[in-house]
């Protein structure tokens, strides 16, 4: 049986192994031309604090030993469902059961869509090869976006040399992650190493300056200059090739439980997927969806019983050089009780409970017994 599988990500790979695992002839189609890599670790790599051999998932021979077919820069441009057929640079190929993993993609604020090109995503490895060759202690970066993202990127780049402006426009950063005092406690470590935060207020325009440099314009009325801009808002989904094929889609392919698409032969599984109980995008639900959909799809083509996805809280961490986020569960609910565990400038340490439930902590600055709580979500305390 052949599964083609469009995408070499966290849900692409993980299909792979698996469908191969199973004994399927796999073809694994990546529109980048490397290895596959672990995409959270791009960050580091971009502010040249980690290698590419870190960063890569597995080496050729991983692949090679698994009989898994992978097909470097060989994006699908089209795909034939009635036909079983899928086109790439390769011409027109057969599968008996196709898996669309094919991710997300940065999202562009208004302002940015007048001035992509002098602005830097953070998204797949060639951005973070440009943002690498452009890098040049003294240098002066504008990050918009103060998420987890926006908050590393200023950090790692603090760290390698760079002079940092933050926008964010919530009135804290990591606002989806975290209450305010520890929200408060990240704004402190980040202020107290040289970064300028500007909270509340959006960019409204970028423009190239007689000197070469750019002119931030922001809502508020302030301004910044910057040699270097890095957007970091969220991702989108591109649903172009799915929608034309014929597959259901709505803000990304409609799956079922079991990551079923509606073609009975197509399985979806990672960014690409619209599945309501996952709010947001990570690296956990990609393998585990992606897993998922390669067994499913071998499992409904031998006529066998499909299995059924169950979301789960996902931790949001960083850490490097002492700086210290980690957070789960939502950042406020209604009728919950935050328990502070610690709380100083530097440091804020939180769980959340609701009716006797532990549903979330927050740890800025220190994640002391983190772990140990995380082990109790959704448990009585
Ligand atoms: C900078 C950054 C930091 C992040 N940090 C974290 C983190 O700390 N924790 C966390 O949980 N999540 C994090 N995320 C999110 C996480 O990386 C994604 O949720 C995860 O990568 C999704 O996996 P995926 O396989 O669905 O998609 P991806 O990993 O994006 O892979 C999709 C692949 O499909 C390829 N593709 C697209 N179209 C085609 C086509 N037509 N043909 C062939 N190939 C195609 C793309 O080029 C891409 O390589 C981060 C994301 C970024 C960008």
């Amino acid at each position: 049986m052949r599964v083609g599988i469009i995408g070499a990500g966290h849900a692409g790979v993980k299909a792979a192994e698996t469908a191969s695992a199973q004994g399927a002839e796999v073809h694994l189609y990546s529109a980048e031309p490397v290895l596959p890599y672990y995409r959270p670790k791009l960050v580091g790599y971009a502010f040249g604090q980690s290698s590419l051999s870190e960063i890569t998932m597995h080496d050729a021979a991983w692949y090679e030993s698994r009989g898994i077919a992978l097909l470097l820069n060989t994006p699908v441009t089209s795909c034939d469902l009635s036909a079983r057929s899928l086109t790439s640079k390769l011409g027109t190929e057969k599968y008996d059961a196709l898996i669309f993993a094919t991710g997300s993609l940065p999202a562009v604020p208004p302002f940015a869509r007048h001035a992509l090109e002098h602005i830097h995503p953070l998204w797949h490895l060639g951005h973070a090869e440009d943002i690498r060759r452009l890098l040049s202690p003294g240098k002066r970066l504008a990050v918009v976006g103060g998420g987890i993202l926006g908050v590393e990127v200023a950090h790692r780049a603090v760290l390698a040399g760079l002079q940092v402006v933050l926008v964010e426009r919530l009135g804290h950063l990591m606002e989806s992650n975290f209450g305010t005092e520890a929200s408060v406690v990240v704004e402190n470590s980040l202020r107290g190493m040289g970064v300028r935060l500007c909270l509340g207020t959006c960019v409204s325009s970028l423009k190239k300056a007689p000197a070469g440099d750019f002119h931030l314009q922001m809502d508020s009325g302030d301004s910044d200059r910057a040699d270097m801009v890095i957007l970091a808002v969220g991702a989108r989904r591109d649903t172009s090739l799915p929608r034309t094929a014929g597959l259901k889609c709505g803000a990304g392919i409609l799956v079922t439980a079991g990551m079923q698409t509606s073609d009975p032969s197509v399985f979806a599984g990672g960014d690409i997927v619209e599945w309501p109980p996952c709010p947001h995008f990570s690296v956990y639900e990609a393998v585990m969806q992606g897993k998922l959909a390669a067994a499913n799809a071998l499992a409904a083509a031998q006529g066998g019983a499909m299995a059924e996805h169950k979301s789960a809280d996902v931790p949001v961490s960083y850490t490097y050089e002492g700086f210290s986020l980690n957070s789960i569960g939502p950042a406020c609910e209604n009728g919950a009780d935050e328990v502070v565990l610690e709380n100083s400038a530097e440091i804020h340490r939180a769980l959340l409970v609701k009716a006797g439930i532990l549903i979330g902590i927050q740890m800025a600055g220190s994640s002391v017994d983190f772990r140990k709580y995380e082990k109790m979500i959704g448990k009585k305390l």
